[in-house]
C-alpha cells in the first residue's frame, strides 16, 4: 500500500481514514449549509467536550450568523468502546430556553451520548434542536434521532486525531485516524 500515513498512539498503530484537507473542505460544506439553513436567525451551539472541541472550533469560524456557542462535558467511551452510560462532567449553565440550538458533537456511535444531549435540552424547553456530527457510525448507531448534518459516515472501527482521542492521546492530530488490527 502506498501514500497511506500511519501514526502509533500509547503503542498502538493507526492509519489515515480522513486526510485534513479533505475534513477542512467538508466542514467547508457543512458550514455553508448552516449558513443558508439559518439566515437571519439567531441561534446558540452546543459543543459536547472533549472530542468535538476541535470540530466546533472549525466549524463555528465559519459561521456567518449571529451565534453564541457553549460547551458541556459528557463522557461514554472508556478505551476503545462503548459503555452505553453517560456521564456528565461539565453541566449546562446557558440559558437556552426559546433558543434554536444546533448541537455539535465529534462522532455517534450507538448515539447514548446524543440521546442525552436531546433529552436535556428537550427539558430545557428550546425551540427547536439541530445535530452536527463530524463522524457517523451508522452500522452501531441505535437511536431514532435524525442527525440534520453529517461530515462522514464510517465503519465500526474506532478513530482518534482532530479532537478524538485514545487514552487521551491523539487528539492534536489533524487529520482522523483507524486503529489498525
Ligand atoms: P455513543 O454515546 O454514541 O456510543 O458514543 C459517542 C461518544 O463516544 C462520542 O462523542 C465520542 O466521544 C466517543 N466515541 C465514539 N466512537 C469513538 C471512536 O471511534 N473514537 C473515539 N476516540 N471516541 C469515540
Ligand atoms: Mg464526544
Amino acid at each position: 500500500m502506498m501514500g497511506l500515513k500511519e501514526v502509533y498512539i500509547l503503542g498502538k498503530k493507526f492509519r489515515e481514514l480522513i486526510p485534513e484537507q479533505s475534513l477542512q473542505e467538508r466542514i467547508d460544506e457543512l458550514a455553508a449549509r448552516i449558513n443558508n439553513d439559518f439566515a437571519g436567525r439567531e441561534v446558540v451551539f452546543v459543543g459536547i467536550l472533549n472530542g468535538a472541541f476541535m470540530f466546533a472550533a472549525d466549524l463555528f469560524r465559519r459561521l456567518d450568523l449571529q451565534a453564541r456557542i457553549t460547551f458541556i462535558k459528557l463522557a461514554s467511551y472508556a478505551g476503545t468502546s462503548s459503555t452505553g452510560t453517560v456521564r456528565e462532567l461539565i453541566g449546562w449553565n446557558e440559558d437556552l430556553k426559546d433558543k434554536q440550538v444546533i448541537i455539535i458533537d465529534d462522532i455517534v456511535d450507538r448515539g447514548d451520548t446524543l440521546e442525552y444531549a436531546v433529552n436535556n435540552l428537550i427539558i430545557r424547553n428550546v425551540t427547536d434542536i439541530k445535530v452536527a456530527v463530524l463522524l457517523l457510525k451508522p452500522g452501531s448507531y441505535r437511536k431514532n434521532i435524525r442527525i440534520d448534518y453529517v461530515g462522514y459516515e464510517i465503519p465500526n472501527d474506532f478513530v482518534a486525531g482532530y479532537g478524538l482521542d485514545y487514552n487521551g492521546f491523539g487528539r492534536n492530530l489533524t487529520s482522523i485516524y483507524s486503529l489498525v488490527g
